[in-house]
């Protein structure tokens, strides 16, 4: 054996399902004002009856499938015991030796090359509420407590300690994080603690059996996951160069010292005394659901990765970049399916479009342009009846102005350019017409008004025309319209 230290990291992943209620009542799961979405089953009040969430369950199947995990026939729930206060039961309901499905995994790239991370099991479970101690209204030394958390659904997958390096588990993560949007499960959201992690590190020196494992909790960033684990390794690697002893322990990461510092002795699963939960029946789920659910499935996104490099021979990076969602997959599918050039596309996917929309704070790229047009337009560039900055031009001013693109663009593409006489009569019955915002233009107050005007002369003039030009014509025209203000 080498002499390298061998690192194992192991995850558990904590996803908030997208359900409408929580995962065993029907209290909502948006509600915004702390303690409104409550009922005495959250609470674990005396005679309450839980019933588990059906969007949970089939989210949950789904992922596994998606993920090749088997799916259990028979999986219980159980209660895992421990006193907190945002545990207001004094036990959580989860699911611990027969969980809903077992094995499968998610494929990764170390140092360019494939490698399955294997999963050891999914199951579902409730959330605890949430504490709060960190705000400026709160008095040192209080803590307040909002319930509304108290049993929102999540899924928890639980990896084998196959992962090498932080950076490894940030990649993880990612793809996972991709793969439930996708899926439509969760938003995975780490900033709003719908995707949050605990990892397991441990180090293998040459002559150690049995490696020491620690546990990191609560993690709630990509970047704390990555630190937090590279910040484990070093100290496991310190200690055993300076001969001091490991000892498992749950630790907590320090964003703001960018250290881990010990919550706990590591405790064992005998500390949670899990039983079956008396008060729900086995959760039962028969093959042809599990059926329905696979062949429900969409392409997934390592499948279209892999067909977008095969099909269009673009590189896996640059596949890489296309699958971010179904919806980036079929731009580019559409577009090239319409005859434009896919090395074009993508150019303009990651390059222009992007940009254009955030900018506008679109959702969707066809919202700036459909795929369809934009294949019209790349098309004509290529036919050379069009340049790239011309199309720049169309799709920003028609997103702007709200004129239709393909009016813009067939005015260019005949070549009917207007006269300079149309031009000037547009300008001017738009000026006439628009006084007000001709005022706020001139005197400073909105000089983004003289857009306004460009998309009116473009209507006008049904887009035949260069919108740079018929911009320097407004600045001229305005130009003399503010002298004959002032010689008067
Ligand atoms: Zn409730």
């Amino acid at each position: 054996m080498s002499d390298d230290p061998m690192v194992a990291i192991g995850l558990e992943v904590h996803i908030q399902v997208n359900t409408r209620t929580k995962a065993f009542c029907g209290c909502p799961v948006d509600a915004f004002e702390p303690n409104t979405a409550i009922c005495p089953t959250c609470l674990g009040q005396p005679g309450a009856l839980p019933a588990p969430n059906r969007e949970m369950i089939s989210g949950a199947v789904k992922l596994a499938r998606a993920l090749n995990s088997e799916t259990n026939h028979i999986s219980r729930f159980a209660r895992k015991h421990y006193l907190y206060p945002d545990l207001p039961k004094g036990y959580q309901i989860t699911q611990f030796d027969e969980p809903l499905a077992f094995g499968g995994g998610l494929t990764i790239l170390s140092a360019g090359e494939k490698n399955t991370i294997r999963l050891r099991r999914i199951h579902v479970e409730e959330d605890a509420a949430k504490l709060i101690h960190d705000e400026p209204w709160i008095r040192e030394g209080r803590s307040y407590v909002d319930f509304n958390r108290c049993g929102i659904p999540l899924i928890e997958v639980v990896t084998e300690p196959d992962l090498r390096t932080g950076e490894e588990a940030v990649q993880f993560v990612r793809r996972l994080q991709i793969l439930l949007r996708w899926l439509d499960i969760s938003d995975a959201l780490p900033e709003k603690g719908q995707l949050r992690f605990d990892a397991n590190v441990s180090v293998r020196f040459h002559n150690d059996e049995d490696p020491v494992i620690t546990e990191i909790k609560n993690l709630n960033s990509f970047s704390s996951l990555r630190k937090s684990l590279e910040f484990e390794i070093r100290r496991k690697i310190k200690r055993y160069e300076s001969g001091s002893t490991d000892t498992a322990e749950t630790v907590l990461w320090d964003e703001s010292r960018r250290e881990t510092r010990t919550m706990r002795s590591k405790e064992t699963l005998s500390d949670y005394r899990y039983i079956p939960d008396p008060d729900l029946p086995v959760l039962r789920i028969h093959d042809h659901e599990v059926r329905e659910v696979e062949d429900s499935l969409p392409e997934l996104p390592w499948q279209a990765r892999e067909r977008l490099v095969k099909e269009y021979g673009i590189s896996v990076e640059h596949a890489d970049r296309m699958v971010k969602s179904p919806e980036t997959v079929s731009y580019l599918d559409t577009a090239v399916n319409h005859g434009a050039n896919v090395h074009e596309v993508i150019r303009w996917m990651t390059g222009e479009l992007r940009h254009l929309q955030k900018q506008a704070n679109a959702a969707y790229l066809s919202d700036i342009v459909p795929p369809e047009t934009l294949a019209d337009l790349l098309i004509a560039e290529q036919e050379e009846r069009l340049t790239g900055a011309t199309i720049v031009d169309i799709i920003y001013t028609a997103f702007v102005n709200d004129v239709s693109i393909d009016e813009m663009k067939a005015g260019y593409d005949n070549g009917e350019c207007s006269s300079q006489e149309d031009i000037r009569d547009a300008v001017d019955s738009a000026i006439r017409e628009y006084t007000s915002v001709v005022d706020a233009i001139t005197s400073g107050d909105k000089p983004g008004g003289i857009d306004f005007l460009i998309g009116h002369v473009l209507k006008k003039l049904s887009g035949t025309i260069d919108p740079k030009r018929v911009r320097s014509e407004i600045l001229a025209r305005l130009e003399t319209v503010d002298k004959d203000s002032t010689d008067s």
